[in-house]
């Protein structure tokens, strides 16, 4: 029997850090982990933990420039000679011995999930250290130096996959993706996200739906500010799920950045830990509906390190190993006193925000009708009438 979830992880992962003042601190993957161990995910029937090799050259050069891989190598030897050429060496992407190899080792981790899942060693495969969607071919973005989502599936399409959805539930554009794969029709990208008139990168508008031969490859959903569960569930199932059973991919591929919650001190969004566990959820059972369940999950932003990131991959990962966890479940007391004494706070007392008095996740399906009044009906409606189209959908109805 295959492997029921492959799971990249070890703590070399952790090697990817750009300093003790940037936002994208490696303890969030450290103390995911160690969620994921204390409540027995790791150990869960069918789960395989595998750790990742750096990434040769060839295999970055499937996506990225020569030059480019040339610079992240010169910054890693010697991060001072780094002065803002190429993205790195910048506020957002400062650089950092051991760069290169970090970063590589993070690409290896997707290609290695991406691998598994098409050669059928693994039904799903998460890479929650991986994600890094705003890297493009020729620079550094956002945090990201290399698109280990981007080589992830251009090595699909290399070893004979024809069609491969990409979603993107990160609060921010996932524009590297995009950008890379932006004239091909075989990759389906679909980024939903807080609008670029308040958001970083500033990019991933309704009306960008791609190159001229792959009109319609190209999906931005762009929320406003101040999105809650309803409104972005409403729009990842009126927009995403459509879509996707309609372009029948060979593999899903999806990007679950958690920094659309309300906590998260980068981004405008008040999502909970229950609806990205619920979109989570609900894109897993899309890949058992379109894809046979090939499915390679990853994670990406999120910079609420403790009581968000942990809790969110942790629902992602055990979601994948067949073994989900309710948001009932109190957090494990052994990994609050590691938080305690690391932080000096205590950490989150359940797996889910939602509380009894908050009600259950709810949100309205599109069928039950569209209001004109709603700035979130609306977005959505500008991407169905920017997309359904070229996909022979019904921008009402389907
Ligand atoms: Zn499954
Ligand atoms: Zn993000």
């Amino acid at each position: 029997m295959p492997t029921q979830a492959r799971v990249v992880w070890d703590t070399s992962f952790t090697r990817y850090n750009f300093g003790p003042t940037h936002p994208m601190a490696p303890v969030r993957l450290d103390l995911t982990a160690r969620l994921c161990e204390a409540l027995g995910v790791f150990d869960a029937d069918g789960v395989e933990v595998v750790g990742a090799e750096v990434a040769p050259d060839e295999l970055l050069a499937t996506v990225h420039d020569d030059a480019y891989v040339a610079a992240v190598k010169a910054a890693s030897l010697d991060p001072s000679t780094a002065e803002g050429t190429y993205g790195l060496g910048t506020e957002d992407d400062p650089a950092f011995e051991g760069m290169h190899d970090a970063s590589a080792r993070v690409v290896s981790g997707t290609v290695d999930s991406a691998r598994a899942v098409w050669e059928g060693d693994a039904e799903h495969a998460v890479n929650f250290t991986g994600g890094l969607h705003h890297a493009m071919r020729d620079k550094a973005s956002g945090f990201c130096v290399y698109n280990d989502i981007a080589v992830g599936i251009q090595w699909l399409l290399d070893h004979g996959a024809e069609r491969v959805a990409y979603v993107d539930v990160d609060v921010h554009h996932g524009d590297g993706v995009e950008r890379i794969f932006w004239d091909d029709p075989r990759v389906l990208t679909i980024s939903v996200h807080e609008t670029g008139r308040a958001l970083f990168p500033g990019t991933g508008w309704p009306t960008d739906t791609g190159g001229a031969d792959a009109e319609g490859s190209a999906v931005n959903v762009a929320l406003p500010p101040g999105l809650s569960d309803a409104g972005w569930l409403r729009a990842i199932h009126a927009v995403v799920m459509p879509l996707v059973r309609s372009f029948r991919p060979d593999v899903l591929v999806t990007q679950h950045g958690c920094d659309t919650h309300a906590e998260d001190p980068l981004a405008h969004f008040a999502v909970t830990v229950d609806a990205q566990r619920a979109a989570a959820d609900a894109l897993h059972r899309l890949s058992h509906e379109v894809c046979e369940g090939r499915w390679v999950a990853l994670g990406g932003g999120g910079y609420e390190v403790v009581d968000v990131v942990p809790r969110t991959w942790t629902h992602l990962t055990a979601i994948a190993a067949h073994a989900p966890i309710k948001t009932s479940v109190p957090v494990p007391e052994d990994w609050r006193a590691h938080v305690e004494q690391v932080f000096g706070r205590p950490g989150p007392r359940r797996m889910g925000d939602l509380t009894t008095e908050d009600g259950p996740l709810w949100w309205r399906s599109w069928e039950m009708g569209y209001d004109p009044a709603s700035e979130v009906d609306r977005a959505i409606m500008a991407t169905r009438t920017a997309v359904f189209p070229l996909h022979g959908l019904d921008i009402h109805f389907d």
